[in-house]
């Protein structure tokens, strides 16, 4: 087919002028890598991933004019799980993970509802399968609302998986095996990353998931071990709890490493007080498989040296995650990535060691792994290369809620990092228990209820962190976020107004600081 001679507008570099060019039509493979070969490219951009910040890269640029395409394909889990469009947080993460946390915290207020007079009958069963089709009904329109939202904004969509052909074009296999070659004058890459099975644990591939597969299950897992500490193992050790089923959490060191850690240890406090088991300092050595279907673990206690066993129905790996960076072809391209960790190398352009190639989101070397930020970073660089903007990404005071059956909401330093960074005479921790006005007449314990304003102790005080935990904890973050981005202090927190009777209102009342020693209990209004 020949080209036609339509004129589009193309990007240049990173000027966001516009040049006039003739486009390609991809004449199949050899006709598409002729054309790249003379300096003819398919697309203005190219994503390759289409997840959280894949997408929204793709949108903004098309939006502004340019030529786009996504590429995005998922491969199924060992287990054998596939999804559609959107990526990890969509499809197996913060959505179908926030419905299943709902769906725990209902269970906890339909045991608080005969407080407030409901005559709830005493014993009301879940049912998991009536659950998981919901959510997955609900991720499977989500599904379609990203193909659509492409289709509306013109961005050409691929069911490929890529790999790097030369800088210009990448070459992408459908699930059939059909071959498809695309070219673009800039590419993205937008891969983010899928867990990390520990593959010399015996047994722990063929017998393990992972969360690409629990929130897919079409029956309930049962009595479950998950191994790990962090975000993932505890958020879905947190609704497995609490949706009744016996849940054991095996962790080697600390829990969520890198938050501060008086905060993390309420956290499993409170979910040990909820029934959820805890495995210290302990590792797997082997998972196997028993006649009756149950899968027997041995695992070595890190402290005695000594092995113990136990047996599950489910056991579920939550011990990090690895990019999706290694089927890519980069090294045949240049694209630096960090030997240990897989992930691309990129600068505060968010651009490679290949100027013209991107990585934004899970799959780029120190940024954060949260949908907010591969989003709004995905969508700065396309304002970037269509000349509309010269803001750059600020990494710095991303806000981000644990969401375990006491949220953990925070922002800014924990209080290590803060005395770790400014020492600890000059830093002013404002602390309070508090019992939210929702628990008192339900008679639930507020033990870990706590909230912590880590500031500098030199007026103004400026906020360094915040730490909250308790009900709607992402709510009540999001909010005094922006104040800590603004560069909030102390003593504004102080005058800023209540909102009466609520948790978030505690904030604003932190009068206690740690140094002075006295009970930071709150008693009253
Ligand atoms: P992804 O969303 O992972 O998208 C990458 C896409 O690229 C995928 O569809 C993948 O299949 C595709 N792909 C990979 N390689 C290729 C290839 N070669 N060719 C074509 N396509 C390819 N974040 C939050 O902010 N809040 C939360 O509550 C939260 N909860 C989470 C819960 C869980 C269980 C998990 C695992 C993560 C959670 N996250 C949460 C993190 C969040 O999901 C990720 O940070 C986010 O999805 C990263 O976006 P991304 O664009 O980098 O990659
Ligand atoms: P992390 O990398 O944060 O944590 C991995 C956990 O697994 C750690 O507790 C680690 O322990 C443990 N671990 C690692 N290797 C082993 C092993 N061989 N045996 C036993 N335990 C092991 O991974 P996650 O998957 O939990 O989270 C990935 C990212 O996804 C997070 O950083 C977060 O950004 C994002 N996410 C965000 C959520 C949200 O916003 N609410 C929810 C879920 C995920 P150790 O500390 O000892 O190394």
């Amino acid at each position: 087919m020949a080209a036609t001679a339509v004129r589009v507008k193309a990007l240049r570099g990173d000027s966001g002028r516009f040049r006039w060019r003739t486009p390609v039509v991809a004449g199949g493979v050899r006709g598409a890598a002729q054309d790249a070969a003379a300096g003819r490219q398919d697309y203005d951009l190219l994503v390759i991933g289409g997840g959280s910040g894949g997408l929204a890269c793709a949108k903004e640029a098309a939006q502004l004019g340019k030529k786009v395409a996504v590429v995005d394909y998922v491969e199924p889990s060992p287990r054998g799980t596939r999804w559609g469009l959107g990526g990890t947080c969509v499809n197996v993460g913060c959505i179908p993970k926030k419905l299943m946390h709902q769906a725990a915290l209902l269970g906890g207020m339909i045991r608080d509802a005969p407080h407030y007079g409901w005559e709830v009958a005493q014993q009301v069963p879940h049912n998991w399968r009536k659950m998981a089709e919901a959510v997955q009904n609900y991720v499977k329109s989500l599904n379609w609302g990203h193909r659509v939202q492409l289709q509306d904004r013109k961005v050409k969509y691929f069911n490929i998986k890529a790999s790097f052909v030369n800088e210009h074009m990448v070459r992408g296999i459908a699930k059939g095996g059909k071959e498809t070659l695309l070219s673009a004058e800039h590419i993205v890459i937008a891969t983010g990353g899928r867990p990390r099975y520990p593959t010399h644990i015996e047994g722990a591939l063929e017998h393990g998931i992972t969360s690409d597969d629990i929130f897919w299950l079409k029956e309930s897992p049962g009595k479950t071990l998950v191994v790990g500490a962090s975000y993932v193992a505890l958020e879905c050790a947190g609704f497995l709890t609490g949706l009744r089923l016996d849940t054991t959490v095996m962790m080697r060191s600390i829990p969520l490493r890198g938050f501060d850690q008086q905060m993390s240890s309420l956290v499993t406090e409170y979910m040990a007080s909820q029934g959820t088991q805890f495995l210290r300092s302990c590792t797997p050595l082997r998972v196997r498989k028993l006649p009756d279907g149950q899968l027997q673990v041995t695992w070595e206690d890190l402290k005695s040296g000594r092995e113990d066993m136990g047996t599950f129905d489910t056991v579920l790996w939550a011990i990090g995650r690895v990019p999706e960076t290694r089927g890519l072809n980069l090294e045949k391209v240049g694209v630096n990535t960090n030997p240990d960790s897989q992930k691309i190398l990129v600068d505060a352009r968010e651009a490679t060691s290949v100027p013209h190639i991107y990585a934004i989101g899970d799959a780029a070397e120190g940024r954060p792994e949260l949908t907010p930020t591969a989003i709004m970073a995905g969508r700065l660089l396309a304002q970037r290369l269509c000349g509309q903007s010269s803001d750059l990404m600020d990494y710095s005071n991303v806000p981000t809620t644990v969401f375990t059956p006491l949220e953990y909401g925070c922002v800014g330093l924990s209080e290590e990092e803060a005395v770790a960074r400014h020492g600890e005479e000059h830093v002013e921790v404002y602390h309070a228990y508090y019992k939210p006005l929702e628990f008192t007449v339900a008679e639930r314990d507020a033990s870990q209820c706590y909230i912590k304003m880590v500031c500098l102790r030199e007026p103004p005080q400026l906020v360094l962190g915040l730490h909250f935990l308790g009900p709607n904890a992402g709510e009540v973050t999001q909010g005094f976020a922006l104040g800590i981005k603004c560069g909030a202090s102390y003593a504004q927190v102080m005058r800023t107004m209540g909102i009466h009777p609520t948790c978030a209102e505690e904030v604003a009342k932190l009068r206690i600081s740690k140094r002075s020693g006295l009970d930071p209990t709150v008693t009253g209004c």
